[in-house]
């Protein structure tokens, strides 16, 4: 993230874009759009984030935490909570 103002200020372009026809937006396009402006930040961890980060324990299960996988956070910046192991 360079600069989260620019940034925030992308990613709200990107949503609004196609207004008032936003009926097309889901949660997934929503959740790439804030992934391609760095305002949900990917980490890759391999075990449990606590339980009022992500909630990834409940999106995973035991083979993931051996192979390891993703976790996306709500950038610092914008009040997204730390993870610790
Ligand atoms: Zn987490
Ligand atoms: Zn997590």
């Amino acid at each position: 993230m360079t600069d989260p103002i620019c940034d925030t200020h992308a990613f709200a372009r990107a949503i609004l874009c196609d207004f008032p026809d936003l009926g097309n937006l889901d949660g997934g396009d929503i959740q790439e759009l804030a992934e391609k402006h760095g305002l949900l930040v990917k980490e890759r961890r391999h075990s449990w984030c606590s339980d009022e980060c992500c909630g990834c324990r409940e999106y995973h299960d035991d083979g993931d935490l051996k192979h390891g996988f993703d976790c996306f956070h709500v950038h610092p910046l914008l009040g997204g909570k730390g993870c610790g192991p």
